[in-house]
Protein backbone atom coordinates (compact mmCIF):
# COMPACT_ATOMS: atom_id res chain seq x y z
CA UNK A 1 0.00 0.00 0.00
CA UNK A 2 1.55 3.35 -0.86
CA UNK A 3 -0.60 6.00 0.85
CA UNK A 4 0.16 7.54 3.60
CA UNK A 5 -2.40 6.86 5.99
CA UNK A 6 -2.64 10.19 8.00
CA UNK A 7 -5.39 8.85 10.86
CA UNK A 8 -2.60 5.88 11.61
CA UNK A 9 0.45 8.62 12.20
CA UNK A 10 -2.33 10.92 13.99
CA UNK A 11 -3.33 8.65 16.52
CA UNK A 12 0.71 7.10 17.04
CA UNK A 13 1.45 10.77 17.85
CA UNK A 14 -1.99 11.87 19.42
CA UNK A 15 -0.71 8.36 22.38
CA UNK A 16 2.46 9.89 22.15
CA UNK A 17 1.55 12.82 23.41
CA UNK A 18 -0.74 12.07 25.99
CA UNK A 19 1.18 9.92 27.80
CA UNK A 20 3.98 13.30 27.64
CA UNK A 21 1.00 15.62 28.91
CA UNK A 22 0.63 13.38 31.74
CA UNK A 23 4.16 13.31 32.47
CA UNK A 24 3.71 17.36 33.48
CA UNK A 25 1.99 17.92 36.86
CA UNK A 26 1.41 21.43 35.72
CA UNK A 27 -1.79 22.07 33.53
CA UNK A 28 -1.04 23.19 30.31
CA UNK A 29 -3.07 25.99 29.10
CA UNK A 30 -2.74 27.19 24.90
CA UNK A 31 -4.85 30.70 24.55
CA UNK A 32 -5.82 31.05 20.46
CA UNK A 33 -6.87 34.64 19.20
CA UNK A 34 -9.25 34.77 16.43
CA UNK A 35 -10.36 37.61 14.58
CA UNK A 36 -13.14 37.93 12.56
CA UNK A 37 -15.54 35.74 10.46
CA UNK A 38 -13.55 32.71 8.66
CA UNK A 39 -15.29 29.71 8.61
CA UNK A 40 -12.10 27.48 7.80
CA UNK A 41 -10.28 29.44 10.75
CA UNK A 42 -13.25 28.52 12.74
CA UNK A 43 -13.27 24.59 11.80
CA UNK A 44 -9.37 24.71 12.71
CA UNK A 45 -9.97 26.68 16.12
CA UNK A 46 -12.54 23.47 17.03
CA UNK A 47 -10.66 21.00 15.97
CA UNK A 48 -7.22 22.25 18.04
CA UNK A 49 -9.97 22.50 21.03
CA UNK A 50 -11.45 19.47 20.58
CA UNK A 51 -8.23 17.40 20.78
CA UNK A 52 -6.95 20.13 23.80
CA UNK A 53 -10.21 18.69 25.52
CA UNK A 54 -9.22 15.08 24.72
CA UNK A 55 -5.74 15.36 26.35
CA UNK A 56 -6.75 17.35 29.31
CA UNK A 57 -5.17 20.55 28.04
CA UNK A 58 -7.08 23.55 28.44
CA UNK A 59 -7.90 25.69 25.14
CA UNK A 60 -9.59 29.18 25.74
CA UNK A 61 -10.53 30.97 22.42
CA UNK A 62 -10.31 34.38 22.67
CA UNK A 63 -12.51 35.52 19.09
CA UNK A 64 -13.41 38.72 18.42
CA UNK A 65 -15.71 40.37 15.56
CA UNK A 66 -13.11 43.39 15.23
CA UNK A 67 -10.46 44.65 17.39
CA UNK A 68 -8.05 47.25 16.85
CA UNK A 69 -4.60 46.06 15.82
CA UNK A 70 -3.09 47.83 19.45
CA UNK A 71 -6.14 46.47 21.93
CA UNK A 72 -5.22 42.99 20.29
CA UNK A 73 -1.30 43.31 20.99
CA UNK A 74 -2.25 44.51 24.50
CA UNK A 75 -4.14 41.26 24.54
CA UNK A 76 -1.51 39.45 23.76
CA UNK A 77 0.98 41.19 26.17
CA UNK A 78 -1.49 39.78 28.85
CA UNK A 79 -1.34 36.28 28.09
CA UNK A 80 2.75 36.75 27.43
CA UNK A 81 2.75 37.72 31.30
CA UNK A 82 0.46 35.29 32.42
CA UNK A 83 2.29 32.40 33.78
CA UNK A 84 -0.45 30.11 33.65
CA UNK A 85 -0.54 30.51 29.97
CA UNK A 86 1.92 27.96 28.29
CA UNK A 87 1.04 28.97 24.45
CA UNK A 88 -0.45 31.44 22.41
CA UNK A 89 -1.39 31.43 19.11
CA UNK A 90 -2.96 33.88 16.59
CA UNK A 91 -5.66 32.07 13.77
CA UNK A 92 -4.33 33.34 10.45
CA UNK A 93 -5.52 34.86 8.31
CA UNK A 94 -6.08 37.72 10.24
CA UNK A 95 -8.50 40.72 8.72
CA UNK A 96 -7.06 43.19 6.67
CA UNK A 97 -6.75 46.27 8.76
CA UNK A 98 -4.60 44.05 11.38
CA UNK A 99 -0.64 43.99 10.27
CA UNK A 100 0.02 39.94 10.96
CA UNK A 101 3.68 40.64 11.14
CA UNK A 102 3.28 42.83 14.15
CA UNK A 103 0.64 40.59 15.86
CA UNK A 104 3.17 37.77 15.79
CA UNK A 105 5.97 39.54 16.91
CA UNK A 106 4.33 40.49 19.77
CA UNK A 107 4.15 36.68 21.25
CA UNK A 108 6.46 35.46 23.85
CA UNK A 109 9.16 33.23 21.49
CA UNK A 110 8.84 30.99 24.23
CA UNK A 111 5.20 30.71 23.83
CA UNK A 112 5.00 30.93 20.20
CA UNK A 113 3.86 27.12 19.54
CA UNK A 114 3.08 28.14 15.94
CA UNK A 115 6.87 29.03 15.49
CA UNK A 116 6.47 31.98 13.94
CA UNK A 117 8.07 34.47 15.10
CA UNK A 118 11.16 35.67 14.03
CA UNK A 119 13.51 34.18 16.77
CA UNK A 120 11.91 31.10 16.68
CA UNK A 121 12.30 31.19 12.36
CA UNK A 122 15.89 32.31 13.08
CA UNK A 123 16.81 29.74 15.06
CA UNK A 124 15.18 27.28 13.21
CA UNK A 125 17.58 28.00 10.38
CA UNK A 126 20.49 28.28 12.79
CA UNK A 127 19.87 24.52 13.60
CA UNK A 128 19.19 25.44 17.54
CA UNK A 129 16.27 24.30 19.34
CA UNK A 130 13.02 25.97 19.00
CA UNK A 131 9.36 26.05 18.54
CA UNK A 132 9.37 25.19 14.69
CA UNK A 133 5.84 25.69 12.47
CA UNK A 134 3.18 22.59 13.05
CA UNK A 135 2.62 21.40 9.36
CA UNK A 136 6.20 21.78 8.57
CA UNK A 137 7.21 19.61 11.97
CA UNK A 138 4.13 17.25 11.53
CA UNK A 139 5.81 16.64 7.62
CA UNK A 140 8.94 15.24 8.79
CA UNK A 141 7.26 13.36 11.94
CA UNK A 142 5.51 11.53 9.06
CA UNK A 143 8.82 10.79 7.52
CA UNK A 144 10.39 9.51 10.42
CA UNK A 145 7.57 7.42 11.20
CA UNK A 146 7.37 5.68 8.01
CA UNK A 147 11.10 5.19 8.21
CA UNK A 148 11.78 7.29 4.72
CA UNK A 149 15.05 8.63 4.21
CA UNK A 150 16.32 11.91 4.24
CA UNK A 151 19.40 12.25 4.40
CA UNK A 152 21.36 12.89 1.19
CA UNK A 153 17.77 12.55 -0.81
CA UNK A 154 16.78 15.36 -3.36
CA UNK A 155 13.65 17.22 -1.88
CA UNK A 156 12.28 19.84 -3.51
CA UNK A 157 9.34 21.52 -2.09
CA UNK A 158 6.86 23.94 -4.19
CA UNK A 159 5.77 26.75 -2.21
CA UNK A 160 8.03 29.19 0.42
CA UNK A 161 5.83 30.35 3.15
CA UNK A 162 6.79 31.12 6.38
CA UNK A 163 4.22 28.29 7.37
CA UNK A 164 5.06 25.51 4.99
CA UNK A 165 7.63 25.77 2.48
CA UNK A 166 10.42 28.31 4.51
CA UNK A 167 10.51 26.19 7.40
CA UNK A 168 10.67 22.88 5.72
CA UNK A 169 13.43 23.64 3.85
CA UNK A 170 15.76 24.23 6.93
CA UNK A 171 14.16 21.25 8.71
CA UNK A 172 15.29 19.20 5.66
CA UNK A 173 18.59 20.53 5.74
CA UNK A 174 19.47 20.06 9.17
CA UNK A 175 18.73 16.68 8.32
CA UNK A 176 21.26 16.49 5.32
CA UNK A 177 18.98 16.56 2.59
CA UNK A 178 19.84 18.37 -0.73
CA UNK A 179 16.79 21.27 -0.98
CA UNK A 180 15.51 23.25 -3.94
CA UNK A 181 12.82 25.64 -2.92
CA UNK A 182 10.26 26.00 -5.97
CA UNK A 183 7.80 29.42 -6.23
CA UNK A 184 5.60 31.30 -8.41
CA UNK A 185 8.64 32.90 -10.91
CA UNK A 186 10.20 29.47 -11.29
CA UNK A 187 11.49 28.64 -14.28
CA UNK A 188 10.37 25.54 -15.83
CA UNK A 189 9.10 23.96 -12.34
CA UNK A 190 8.72 20.32 -14.08
CA UNK A 191 12.48 20.22 -14.84
CA UNK A 192 13.18 20.48 -10.90
CA UNK A 193 10.38 18.55 -9.58
CA UNK A 194 11.24 15.79 -11.90
CA UNK A 195 14.65 15.31 -9.96
CA UNK A 196 13.05 14.94 -6.44
CA UNK A 197 13.07 12.04 -4.16
CA UNK A 198 10.58 13.82 -2.26
CA UNK A 199 8.29 16.13 -3.41
CA UNK A 200 6.59 18.70 -1.14
CA UNK A 201 3.88 20.95 -2.91
CA UNK A 202 2.64 23.87 -0.74
CA UNK A 203 0.94 25.82 -3.20
CA UNK A 204 -2.93 26.39 -2.82
CA UNK A 205 -3.55 25.34 -6.39
CA UNK A 206 -6.42 22.45 -6.65
CA UNK A 207 -4.37 19.28 -8.62
CA UNK A 208 -1.89 21.74 -9.58
CA UNK A 209 1.14 18.65 -9.75
CA UNK A 210 0.47 15.61 -11.84
CA UNK A 211 2.02 12.58 -12.96
CA UNK A 212 3.76 14.48 -15.62
CA UNK A 213 5.95 16.33 -12.62
CA UNK A 214 7.56 13.35 -11.06
CA UNK A 215 9.89 10.82 -11.43
CA UNK A 216 9.49 7.03 -10.87
CA UNK A 217 8.52 6.16 -6.92
CA UNK A 218 8.99 9.51 -5.94
CA UNK A 219 7.82 10.56 -2.32
CA UNK A 220 5.06 12.25 -2.34
CA UNK A 221 3.94 15.10 0.26
CA UNK A 222 0.38 16.96 -0.61
CA UNK A 223 -0.01 20.25 2.00
CA UNK A 224 -2.39 21.95 -0.09
CA UNK A 225 -6.07 22.37 0.88
CA UNK A 226 -8.53 23.73 -1.68
CA UNK A 227 -12.04 24.34 -1.02
CA UNK A 228 -14.77 23.68 -3.40
CA UNK A 229 -17.99 23.23 -3.17
CA UNK A 230 -18.33 21.86 -0.27
CA UNK A 231 -15.08 19.40 -1.09
CA UNK A 232 -11.45 19.60 -0.16
CA UNK A 233 -8.85 19.08 -3.25
CA UNK A 234 -4.96 18.83 -2.45
CA UNK A 235 -2.42 20.49 -4.91
CA UNK A 236 -1.85 17.33 -6.38
CA UNK A 237 -3.60 14.79 -8.83
CA UNK A 238 -4.26 11.87 -6.13
CA UNK A 239 -5.20 9.50 -8.80
CA UNK A 240 -2.96 10.18 -11.50
CA UNK A 241 0.24 10.27 -8.96
CA UNK A 242 -0.72 7.13 -6.89
CA UNK A 243 0.44 4.51 -9.36
CA UNK A 244 3.77 6.31 -10.17
CA UNK A 245 4.57 7.09 -7.00
CA UNK A 246 6.26 5.35 -3.93
CA UNK A 247 4.26 6.38 -1.25
CA UNK A 248 1.69 9.87 -1.52
CA UNK A 249 -0.15 11.45 1.06
CA UNK A 250 -4.26 11.97 0.54
CA UNK A 251 -6.29 14.88 0.84
CA UNK A 252 -8.00 14.96 3.50
CA UNK A 253 -6.57 12.38 5.69
CA UNK A 254 -2.94 13.17 5.41
CA UNK A 255 -0.69 15.82 6.19
CA UNK A 256 -3.38 17.84 7.63
CA UNK A 257 -4.25 15.71 10.66
CA UNK A 258 -0.79 16.07 11.89
CA UNK A 259 -0.53 19.95 11.75
CA UNK A 260 -2.93 20.09 14.63
CA UNK A 261 -0.74 16.86 16.88
CA UNK A 262 2.15 19.03 16.63
CA UNK A 263 0.80 21.88 17.94
CA UNK A 264 0.29 20.13 21.08
CA UNK A 265 3.78 18.74 20.51
CA UNK A 266 5.15 22.30 20.45
CA UNK A 267 2.70 22.89 23.40
CA UNK A 268 4.59 20.39 25.56
CA UNK A 269 7.84 21.77 23.99
CA UNK A 270 7.16 25.69 24.77
CA UNK A 271 6.62 23.98 28.63
CA UNK A 272 9.77 22.59 28.97
CA UNK A 273 10.92 26.06 27.62
CA UNK A 274 9.74 28.19 30.27
CA UNK A 275 10.29 25.76 33.08
P1 LIG B 1 0.80 30.76 0.51
O1 LIG B 1 -0.26 31.30 -0.38
O2 LIG B 1 1.28 31.55 1.66
O3 LIG B 1 2.06 30.38 -0.37
C1 LIG B 1 1.93 29.72 -1.58
C2 LIG B 1 3.28 29.47 -2.16
O4 LIG B 1 3.14 28.74 -3.37
C3 LIG B 1 4.04 30.75 -2.51
O5 LIG B 1 5.39 30.61 -2.14
C4 LIG B 1 3.88 30.86 -4.02
O6 LIG B 1 4.99 31.49 -4.65
C5 LIG B 1 3.85 29.40 -4.41
N1 LIG B 1 3.10 29.17 -5.66
C6 LIG B 1 1.86 29.58 -5.96
N2 LIG B 1 1.54 29.15 -7.20
C7 LIG B 1 2.62 28.49 -7.68
C8 LIG B 1 2.89 27.83 -8.89
N3 LIG B 1 2.01 27.78 -9.89
N4 LIG B 1 4.10 27.23 -9.04
C9 LIG B 1 5.02 27.27 -8.05
N5 LIG B 1 4.81 27.89 -6.86
C10 LIG B 1 3.62 28.48 -6.68
O7 LIG B 1 0.25 29.35 0.96
P2 LIG B 1 0.52 28.41 2.25
O8 LIG B 1 1.91 27.88 2.28
O9 LIG B 1 -0.03 29.04 3.46
O10 LIG B 1 -0.47 27.22 1.86
C11 LIG B 1 -0.29 26.44 0.71
C12 LIG B 1 -1.41 25.40 0.67
O11 LIG B 1 -1.26 24.56 1.80
C13 LIG B 1 -2.81 25.98 0.77
O12 LIG B 1 -3.70 25.15 0.02
C14 LIG B 1 -3.14 25.89 2.24
O13 LIG B 1 -4.54 25.78 2.49
C15 LIG B 1 -2.45 24.59 2.59
N6 LIG B 1 -2.06 24.47 3.99
C16 LIG B 1 -2.34 23.29 4.59
C17 LIG B 1 -1.97 23.06 5.88
C18 LIG B 1 -2.23 21.72 6.45
O14 LIG B 1 -2.27 21.58 7.67
N7 LIG B 1 -2.39 20.68 5.61
C19 LIG B 1 -1.33 24.11 6.69
C20 LIG B 1 -0.99 25.31 5.95
C21 LIG B 1 -1.37 25.47 4.65
P3 LIG B 1 5.41 33.04 -4.36
O15 LIG B 1 6.11 33.01 -3.02
O16 LIG B 1 6.31 33.37 -5.48
O17 LIG B 1 4.14 33.81 -4.34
Amino acid sequence: MNIIDGKEIQNYFKNELKQRVSNISDSLKLIVFQVGDNSASDIYVNNKKKLCEELGIICEIKKYSEIDEKDLIREIGVCNNDKDVTGIMVQLPLPDYIDEDKVIESINPLKDVDGLTTVNAGKLVLGSKSLVPCTALGIIKMLEYKNIPVEGKNVVIVGRSRLVGLPLQSLFLNKNATVTVCHSKTSDLKSITKIADILVVAIGKKEYIDSSFIKDDAVIIDVGINRENNKIYGDCNFEDLKSKASLITPVPGGVGLMTVVMLINNLIEAYYLQN
